[in-house]
């Protein structure tokens, strides 16, 4: 069996290594190159966008993929309707391999936004020191409230830096509880914006805001394709091994 992973995140990767060590499947990690450095993968990797979905139809079928595993980030929303539509184009079946989001615990603060264009709003009028985790490409929705010191944290440096009261920290995950709760002090964070991403590799922060009673403006992640989704990379592989589970899709 063939399968295409659409990847880009840690549950990816997690995938990727399983199925590395599975000598009866051939399996290529897809990234779209947004990091300049990506981590190692355990997979063949391939980078690049296909083209839209008519480009990854195109690729399912001259690579002769058997199955498409879609396992980007749950905000990544044009590549995960590019592989909804890819599928039922050309019939290869998709799974979606996402992290449910994080439920608010006793002791969250929590505000949540539908946009991020809300999540700058949320912050208020009066001028705070924000850390705002919610990627590079994102920060321009905060130029509306250019009142606020922001600490932005990313992968790679923001191209152009909107804001005008800025630092950047660079840095990628997993971040501990501690080390996110050290920072915050440190850095006199009042206030926490970031994207309900789940899993475990960035809870850290939401941990360490809970601990410090500090309050949290989360952005909901955007509702995904109508497609069979699992929470773990094992159960992926639990879905190879009983194809039956993998509905054809397709008209
Ligand atoms: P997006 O808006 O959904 O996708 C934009 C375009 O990028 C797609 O149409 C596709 O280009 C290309 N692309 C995206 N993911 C790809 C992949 N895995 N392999 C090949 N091409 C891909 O995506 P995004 O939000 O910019 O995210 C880009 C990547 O970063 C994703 O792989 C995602 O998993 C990862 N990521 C995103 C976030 C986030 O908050 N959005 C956070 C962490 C990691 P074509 O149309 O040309 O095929």
């Amino acid at each position: 069996m063939k399968i295409l992973v659409l990847g880009g995140t840690t549950e990816a990767t997690r995938l990727a290594g399983l199925l590395a060590a599975r000598t009866d499947l051939q399996a290529v990690l897809s990234l779209a190159g947004r990091t300049s450095r990506p981590a190692p993968q355990p997979l063949p990797t391939r980078v690049g966008g296909f083209g839209g979905a008519d480009g990854l139809a195109r690729h399912l079928r001259a690579e002769g993929i058997d199955l498409l595993v879609d396992a980007t980030h749950p905000f990544a929303e044009q590549i995960s309707a590019n592989a909804a539509a890819a599928s039922t184009a050309t019939g290869v079946p998709l799974v979606v391999l996402t992290r449910a989001p994080w439920q608010a615990r006793p002791g969250d603060r929590w505000t949540d936004v539908p946009t991020l264009v809300a999540a700058a709003e949320a912050i208020g009028d009066a001028p705070r020191t924000v850390l705002l985790t919610v990627g590079r490409l994102g920060l321009s929705a905060f130029a509306r409230a250019p009142q606020h010191c922001y600490l932005v944290r990313s992968i790679d440096p923001p191209e152009e830096l909107v804001l005008p009261d800025a630092r950047v920290i660079l840095d990628r995950p997993p971040f501990e509880e501690d080390r996110e709760r050290e920072l915050m002090v440190r850095q006199g964070v009042e206030i926490l914006v970031t994207k309900n991403s789940g899993g475990t590799a960035t809870y850290g922060k939401i941990a360490a805001a809970r601990a410090l009673g500090l309050p949290v403006i989360l952005v909901k992640p955007p509702a995904r394709p109508d497609v069979p989704t699992v929470h773990a990379p094992e159960a992926v592989l639990a879905m190879i091994d009983h194809p039956a589970t993998l509905a054809e899709r397709g008209v």
